[in-house]
């Protein structure tokens, strides 16, 4: 038999599968399996993507593998990383690697701030070393051991085995244990519940109809009528809907999947499925230990645990025979992976459920109108209480001075007088945008990037939000020497500030991502919860899915900032936005009421919001989509060109939009993009209808042209020091 194995390589030129030749000793290997091979003078590792009878190779040609793995993948899940490769025009070992057992393959050596540590694992043949015959010292035996229940890092295998690095080298030569490099996480936040968790007790009847919609759909054969939308406003009681889903589930002897935007920001929702379901639940979030996500990975592979609960990665849970796949707040950006691949957890999710026959159950207070057109919408138009939305008012900021509006400071006012609670969004982190010399008009700038720095007092540094490049703040202006430098725009750091004196007794709780990297969000949230009263102020995490009973008021500022921004999808995120916002608030007995201040009010997306009318904003955006051949009536495909130097990345954008080949589609750019990471950027967006006639490529016709074009551009040493970055459904 012969195993057709794809590398574990980041080598985008090396293009598998190899063949083996599978001996006796090669037993159970079969597609999924995990094997080391030689490859030239290396060992590599690789994954089993296919097994075959014959070779188109003499078998004489044909390598053995050297060992074989304990960890494998369910074959399901090889064809799924396969299909991610393809679809996001990435490569199959990356494809791979999202399916793999934590800690193997070419890992995602994304995070800058992560360190790297070296993790062992023991291979079939270290564990028969371990078992019988072969010759070991006290030391490689206890090494061994220790790594019988799983992988270690080898600096803990130096201090329980006491074998060291050159010793963990050693065995691995032998072939006895696999030795990878991999990310440390540097925190490990627990799942902390947030609140009291209030048991359901009894569902109210449209949570029951909408349990009975998706029990009823759980034997349909059509894929498209077990695609769900459960559209809930907030506080409607989606969670409670998603939990008997499960539990049903449960029951039926299949497991579930369910999807969450960032745990770290949402400790709620996995809470309660760890409240209701206990061991059963398997969570994976990013900021587990290697040794914690193995763990986890091995429960569920094993069938120990039959729920797996996070975010986007969690969509590759390694269960068996899944017939639920929950996408909670299926609006949330989180679920595009910004990274090569740069998948949409909604979409694997999707051809996941499509494969395995599995019901998928998308929920959201504010679809996205992909999601509105292709799935069959099931709606919980009332909150559980019967309570009302509240009220929304939109206010003017036009020739008002500083960064409150008269109404919304009155209405904190109120809140500090009675004791209430606020939440108020403002979503630019730090004290102020920018500074600006007020005698010769300098500005501070990155030195990598094409945009201002942004001032943190506490930290007393001057920051770049997209590279990190930190500076001390000026005394004076080092072109003209003047000492009035002047602070433009304010971000949560000063608004929180100034809310402090505004609302003082009352406490003020700051929570964006530079108070959570020391506070915590969940320990954040669980305070603001706790106290008596007082205000909740940051950045869009303070309008995640939180329920908190006792808010009174909901302000958001500039909540037309982000429709400034160039994007087709502006509109889409204001309104969730404020929507999501407006709905934390008035959700107990005293009610509540939310102002929204931008500075045209009369914006679309944002009167929508404030009659908390999604049918209508989706009814207008979908419209308007179908008129600009945008997504989900057309298909978009974006490629960034990037060089250090000026110029080759323009001149490599030209030469693919060349090389598209595509009737019916358009191809606009390239365009530039400010200078990112010391890299100047230039952009490609090809689109083209999705419904109507023959006349128009299909998805697969558009993604397979560009990665045609991508790969003979890139192959052409003239575009050498250009790098590629392709982007399927860009957000
Ligand atoms: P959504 O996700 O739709 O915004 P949640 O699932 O967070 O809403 O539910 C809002 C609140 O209502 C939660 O505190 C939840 O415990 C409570 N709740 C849900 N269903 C019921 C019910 N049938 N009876 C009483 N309370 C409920
Ligand atoms: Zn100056
Ligand atoms: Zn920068």
């Amino acid at each position: 038999m012969i195993a057709k194995v794809e590398p574990l390589t980041t080598a985008r030129t090396l293009r598998g599968p190899f063949d083996y030749l599978l001996g006796d000793s090669h037993e159970g290997v079969g597609v999924g399996s995990m094997l080391v091979v030689p490859f030239g003078p290396r060992r590599i590792l690789g994954v089993v993507v296919e097994v075959a009878e014959d070779s188109e190779l003499p078998p004489e040609r044909l390598a053995e593998p050297l060992s074989a793995l304990e960890a494998d993948v369910p074959p399901d899940l090889v064809r799924l990383g396969l299909w991610v490769a393809q679809e996001y025009v990435s490569t199959p070992a990356r494809g791979l690697a999202l399916v793999l057992p934590p800690g193997t393959g070419t890992g995602s050596g994304r995070r800058t701030a992560a360190r790297r540590s070296l993790v062992a694992q023991l291979t079939d043949q270290g564990r028969e070393a371990l078992a019988g015959g072969e010759r070991l010292s006290d030391g490689q035996r206890a090494a061994l051991g220790a790594l019988r229940n799983g992988p270690s890092r080898v600096s803990a295998l130096a201090e329980s085995a006491g074998c060291d690095h050159a010793g963990a080298r050693r065995l691995e030569r032998r072939g006895l244990i696999l030795v990878q490099s991999t990310i440390e996480p540097s925190r490990r936040p627990e799942v902390r519940a947030v609140g009291a968790l209030r048991r359901v007790e009894h569902p109210t009847t449209a949570q029951e109809a909408a349990l009975a919609e998706v029990v009823g759909a759980m034997d349909r054969p059509d894929a498209a009528e077990r695609r769900l939308l459960l559209h809930g406003v907030t506080g409607s009681g989606k969670t409670e809907v998603y939990l008997r889903s499960v539990e049903t589930v449960l029951d039926r002897g299949q497991t579930a999947i369910v999807l969450v935007p960032e745990i770290a920001l949402t400790p709620q929702t996995a809470a309660r499925f760890v409240q209701r379901f206990g061991d059963t639940v398997a969570i994976l979030h990013s900021q587990l230990t290697a040794r914690e996500r193995f763990d986890e990975w091995s429960r569920l592979r094993s069938g120990e645990a039959r729920v797996c609960v996070g975010p986007r990665s969690a969509v590759f849970a390694p269960l068996s025979d899944v017939g639920l796949i929950v996408v909670d707040e299926e609006h949330d950006g989180s679920y595009k992976q910004e990274g090569d691949p740069r998948y949409d957890a909604r979409l694997v999710a999707e051809r996941r459920a499509e494969a395995c026959g599995a019901v998928l159950l998308a929920g959201s207070a504010t679809p996205r109108p992909e999601t509105v057109l292709r799935h069959r919408r099931i709606e919980l138009r009332e909150r559980v209480d019967g309570r009302r939305l509240p009220p929304v008012e939109l206010v003017s900021m036009a020739g008002i001075a500083g960064p409150l509006h008269p109404a919304a400071r009155d209405a904190l006012e109120e809140v500090r007088r009675r004791g209430e609670k606020a939440i108020v969004l403002l979503n630019r982190r730090g004290w102020s945008n920018f500074l600006a010399c007020a005698q010769c008009g300098r500005t501070w700038d990155c030195p990598s990037c094409d945009v201002t720095l942004v001032l943190h007092r506490g930290a007393a540094r001057m920051s770049c939000h997209h590279c990190g490049h930190a500076e001390g703040v000026p005394r004076r202006c080092s072109d003209c020497g003047s000492v009035s430098v002047a602070r433009h725009g304010i971000g949560t750091e000063q608004l929180g500030a100034e809310l402090s004196q505004l609302v003082s007794p009352l406490p003020v709780f700051r929570l964006d991502t530079d108070t959570a990297a020391t506070a915590g969000v969940a320990a954040t949230l669980e305070r603001f919860d706790r106290a008596e009263s007082g205000v909740l102020v940051g950045t869009q995490m303070v309008a995640k899915g939180h329920d908190f009973p006792d808010v009174t008021l909901g302000v958001v500022l500039d909540a037309d900032a982000t429709l400034r921004f160039p994007d087709f999808r502006a509109e889409e995120r204001t309104f969730a936005l404020v929507a999501q916002l407006a709905g934390r608030s008035g959700r107990g007995e005293r009610g509540g009421r939310v102002i929204v201040q931008a500075l045209d009010p009369s914006a679309r997306a944002l009167s929508y919001a404030a009659r908390h009318d999604s049918e209508g904003f989706l009814e207008g955006e979908l419209a308007r989509r179908a008129v600009l051949s945008y997504p989900p009536h057309g298909h978009l495909v974006r490629v960034v060109c990037s060089s250090v130097q000026a110029g080759p990345e323009g001149e490599a954008a030209e030469a693919i939009r060349g090389a598209i080949d595509l009737p019916g589609a358009s191809v606009l750019g390239p365009a530039p993009l400010f200078r990112r990471q010391g890299r100047e950027r230039a952009q490609l967006v090809i689109r083209a209808r999705a419904d109507g006639d023959a006349a128009n490529p299909a998805r697969s016709e558009v993604i397979g042209a560009v990665r045609r074009a991508v790969e003979a551009v890139s192959k052409d040493r003239t575009h050498g020091t250009v790098a590629f970055a392709v982007d399927v459904d860009p957000q």
